[in-house]
């Protein structure tokens, strides 16, 4: 299977993208993990990516292209993936329309988790990580509905179905969920 999950930050992509992608035995391509780590590790990746995710704007997309073009390289993603976070603008998800297309790919579906913002600063102010300070959020949240919602009218422009799943409950609720809808 291949399939992205999307939904504004602190909607609990990368909780349910680690569970599924157990549950359906595909690699995880997360890139802001991708990121964190290179930033971690001081790439010059991780260097030029700090500037943005510090602000809370979006990496440029061809840095971000580069890096899941890297990911479809390895043969692990020859069985499939899930792609968390990405894409996240018009511009990669055309971008990785292409990438597949190359590869003769299709995506199976697009998750879409359902979280309001009230909920999500409760979330994001309890997470505490480096970009998790209020401005900041509040920027990830505007860059959210600007650049990346967009994307749902384009996916509903495409063959690839969207899979709306409301993301408040517990854990194991919202997988469940996910599953359901994936008919798994
Ligand atoms: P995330 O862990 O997905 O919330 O990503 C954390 C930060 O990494 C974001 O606020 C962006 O600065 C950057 N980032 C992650 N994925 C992308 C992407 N697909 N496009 C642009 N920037 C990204």
């Amino acid at each position: 299977m291949r399939l992205i999950i999307m939904g504004p930050p602190g909607a609990g992509k990368g909780t349910q993208g680690a569970l599924l992608s157990e549950a359906l035995d595909v690699p995880r391509y997360s890139t802001g993990d991708i990121l964190r780590e290179a930033l971690g590790e001081g790439t010059p990746l991780g260097r030029e990516a700090r500037k943005y995710m510090d602000a809370g704007e979006l990496v440029p997309d061809d840095v971000i292209l580069g890096v899941v073009g890297e990911a479809m390289e390895k043969p692990e993603s020859a069985m499939g993936f899930l792609l968390d976070g990405f894409p996240r603008t018009v511009v990669q998800a055309e971008g990785l329309s292409d990438l597949l297309e190359k590869r003769g790919l299709k995506l199976d579906a697009v998750i879409d988790l359902v979280v309001d913002d009230e909920e999500i600063i409760k979330r994001l102010t309890a997470r505490g990580r480096d970009d998790d300070v209020l401005g900041t959020i509040r920027r990830r949240l505007e860059v959210y509905r600007a650049q990346t919602v967009p994307l749902l009218a384009w996916y509903a422009g495409t063959d690839v179905p969207v899979l709306t799943v409301r993301g408040v409950g517990s854990v194991a609720e919202i997988q469940g969920r996910i599953l359901d809808q994936l008919g798994r």
